[in-house]
């Protein structure tokens, strides 16, 4: 825990713990304790830490060109971009720099398809209760939750919400003004709330009869998560425009924006661009992601971790009596508290880092897990020991004794230091 206060911005939650280094699906601090990284970089780190495979290609593309703007292309951006056609509903992809880009990126391509259809009225958006797509202006525009917004008043105009799987409130919300709809399949930030496949699909019959365009904000479910490559596979709906980000650099800052053939076919030269997009370092280390994780093997592998930490989790929910259930989709998922308990979440996070294990909160009462995608069956035990260790030192004095015998958990040791 360095004091970093005084050189960083305040914008940050300080003191934090200060890593070193990782490797796989272990992270190192500076005194050399080891944590298991069930945050995963916020889910960039999909394929885990220390990747010698992504250091390689990146050394070489940096050597060969590291940099040549929007001037010109490159060949890592084009075979990228090649591969997320090649595997998704899009026609074309737009590369950002982040979430909140590609996000961004969204809006104004959703602007510019329905000013194109002679609609100079068609600016509405709708968004989300608990939904969060990004810090920049758009995006914020279309965030929920008022701490995140507040303050950079006022924000994009036209912008919507509705309750999230509520279809009747979106159904009050969508009308002939509407040109996107911006919804993530599975909501990270606001909870680790899994969509409906029912709500998806109504999102997108509504969408279809006002002539809206359904954006899938995929940034923190995409790309492996959910066990399929992209999360509207697993839900089996199609979005008019998808972005993605996180994972997809390998821990480079990359974003995309997967277009449709309507929305590709509407944008003209110069309506957008940005210094940094479909850089070469960043995308030719994104060609060997998207390479792991399209892999059917891969992908099986995902599907199979997530039935084991998500038994698990469910296990140590109907244990605990801190804890009301577990909630989420693929690997991406959560332990739930119960209202009375709510507040406790920072001690759960707190607790299960001193045992040797990041996790983060999300929303109002998650304690959320996102593993590397390439965490074993050993690490998801390990996690799932500390976790209910965690829970069991945090409960009320008066359920320990019971608790302890029915949890059943694999007792591990408070974080040690290893080399
Ligand atoms: N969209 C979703 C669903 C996210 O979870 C996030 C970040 O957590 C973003 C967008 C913003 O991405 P970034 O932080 O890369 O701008």
């Amino acid at each position: 825990m360095r004091d970093e206060s005084r050189t960083l911005a305040g914008v940050i939650h300080h003191p934090r713990l200060v890593l070193a280094r990782g490797a796989g699906s272990w992270v190192w601090d500076e005194d050399g304790n080891r944590y298991l990284d069930f945050t995963a970089g916020l889910a960039v780190a999909a394929l885990g830490h220390g990747r010698t495979d992504l250091a390689d290609i990146l050394r070489t593309q940096y050597a060969t060109l590291e940099a040549c703007s929007n001037l010109y292309g490159n060949l890592p951006a084009l075979e990228l971009a090649e591969r997320l056609v090649e595997h998704s509903f899009a026609a074309r992809v737009w590369f950002a720099n982040s979430g909140t880009e590609a996000n961004e990126a969204a809006l104004k391509f959703a602007r510019i398809v329905a000013g194109s259809s002679g609609d100079a009225g068609k600016t509405q958006v709708v968004a989300f209760r608990g939904g969060f797509h990004g810090r920049t202006f758009g995006a914020l525009a279309m965030t929920h939750e008022p701490h995140y917004r507040v303050p950079f008043a006022p924000l994009v105009p036209g912008v919507r919400f509705a309750s999230f799987n509520d279809l009747e409130s979106a159904r009050r919300a969508v009308n002939p003004r509407t040109c996107a709809v911006f919804v993530e399949p599975v909501q990270g930030e606001g909870g680790v709330v899994p969509a409906d496949p029912e709500f998806l699909r109504g999102l997108r019959r509504l969408c279809d009869e006002n002539d809206a365009l359904l954006v899938f904000d995929e940034v923190q479910c995409g790309l492996g998560r959910l066990g399929t490559l992209f999360a509207y596979e697993d839900y089996g709906v199609i979005p008019d425009m998808l972005t993605l980000a996180k994972p997809l650099g390998g821990g480079l800052p990359l974003g995309a924006t997967l277009l449709s053939d309507r929305v590709a076919a509407a944008l003209k030269p110069g309506q957008h661009g940005s210094t940094f997009s479909g850089g070469p370092c960043a995308c030719a280390v994104g060609v060997r992601v998207f390479d792991v994780i399209a892999e059917p093997e891969f992908l099986e592998a995902v599907r199979l971790q997530a039935v084991r930490l998500r038994a698990g989790l469910d296990r140590l929910a109907a244990t605990s009596p801190l804890t009301a259930r577990a909630r989420g989709r693929g690997l991406m998922q959560a332990i739930l508290l119960k209202p009375a308990h709510r507040a406790r979440g920072v001690d759960v996070v707190k607790e299960a880092r001193n045992r040797g294990l990041l996790v983060t909160r999300a929303g109002r009462d998650a304690v959320r897990l996102l593993p590397p995608l390439t965490c074993t069956p050993d690490e998801v035990d390990f996690a799932l020991g500390v976790l209910g260790d965690t829970l069991a030192a945090l409960q009320p004095a008066r359920h320990v004794a019971r608790s302890v015998v029915a949890t059943n958990v694999v007792t591990t040791p408070v974080a040690a230091p290893v080399s």
